[in-house]
């Protein structure tokens, strides 16, 4: 069986276009897997040093907070309960959000690697602004531009260690 990465995060935080960066051109759907759940979308990915299935989640945008946080447990549990490592995705031009802070704190009682991105860093200026995601007192941030392909190298590279 090949490691399960889950890809976690608000609507709108770019996990679809991460998805789609890290599965590249010839995107391999998964359709025959058990339990697979409508709202989410998996992958084979081989052109990184270790293979594994890649899931994006969240296939909806919540109309109130409440539906919001809601969908993001579910989400997050999912990801906990099946996967073997989890990107949680933020977002570097709408900054922290009440809803990435509650996420992050059921993260952390996971037994499992968790890496926490700031996507839409695009340009050298905004680097610095993903300052304030430093409160979440996470160890390592990792500033990624999925849209330009910034940072995913680097990332992937030490995702496929933790393997
Ligand atoms: P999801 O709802 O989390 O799956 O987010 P999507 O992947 O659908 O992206 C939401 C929006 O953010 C889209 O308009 C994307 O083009 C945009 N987006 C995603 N990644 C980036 C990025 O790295 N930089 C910028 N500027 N926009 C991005
Ligand atoms: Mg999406």
């Amino acid at each position: 069986m090949k490691p399960i990465i889950a890809i976690v995060g608000r609507p709108n935080v770019g996990k679809s276009t991460l998805f789609n960066r890290l599965v590249g051109r010839r995107k391999a759907m998964v359709d025959d897997m058990p339990g697979v759940t409508r709202d989410r979308n998996y992958a084979e990915v081989n052109r990184f040093d270790v293979p594994f299935i890649l899931v994006d989640t969240g296939g909806f945008e919540p109309e109130t907070n409440d539906r919001l946080l809601q969908q993001m447990r579910e989400q997050s549990q999912l990801a906990m309960d099946e996967a073997d490592l989890i990107l949680f995705v933020m977002d570097g031009r709408s900054g922290l959000t009440p809803a990435d802070r509650e996420v992050v704190e059921m993260l952390r009682r996971v037994d499992k690697p968790v890496f926490h991105l700031v996507n839409k860093v695009d340009g050298d200026k905004l680097e610095s602004g993903i300052g304030d995601f430093y409160a979440l007192g996470v160890e390592t941030l990792y500033p990624v531009s999925a849209e330009h392909n910034r940072g995913i190298g680097d990332l992937m590279t030490e995702v496929c260690e933790a393997l």
